[in-house]
């Protein structure tokens, strides 16, 4: 685009394009009052920046789930990370981001599965007992195999 005497231009320190003064957003500081990068190019920096804060929370987040061994705790530490991320849906969609972005059997990615493996446990060892009598006889079928499962499994953690 070309500028003229009336619609000053500037020249984006990111991308090296002489743009219009009005594809620079405003910023207090700085002597032309004007942002370094132009639109295009601060919306893509500002969106790799939120992008890496993102990622710097669940990898705390995650490190800190494999380390919790008190529900409260746990659910204490998802509380604040499903209010972090605007609810639930939000933290799924950004930790499947999360996940997705980091290479296959990286440390990121290991530390994710574990994270999600360790709350899938702590979730099922404080699982309430479902009302027995209530169950149709598939469910209770279902039931007997899984607390049974779960005997074989201690017994085999007890012997191992
Ligand atoms: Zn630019």
């Amino acid at each position: 685009m070309i500028a003229t005497a009336e619609s000053p231009s500037k020249v984006c320190y990111a991308c090296g394009q002489e743009l219009p003064i009005d594809q620079f957003r405003h910023r207090r500081r700085g002597r032309s009052g004007r942002q370094g990068r132009c639109r295009a190019c601060y919306n893509a920096y500002m969106r790799g920046y939120r992008a890496a804060r993102r990622s710097r929370t669940l990898c705390q987040f995650t490190s800190l789930l494999r380390r919790r061994t008190s529900l409260n705790r746990l659910a204490g530490l998802c509380n604040a990370n499903v209010g972090r991320f605007g609810g639930l849906d939000g933290l799924a969609v950004a930790w499947k981001e999360h996940i997705d972005a980091a290479p296959p059997g990286s440390r990121t990615a290991l530390s994710a599965f574990s994270a999600i493996a360790r709350l899938l446990e702590a979730v099922d060892a404080h699982r309430l007992a479902p009302d027995y009598a209530a169950l149709s006889d598939e469910d209770l079928q279902r039931e007997i195999q899984r607390l049974h499962e779960g005997l074989l499994l201690q017994q085999s953690n007890v012997i191992a």
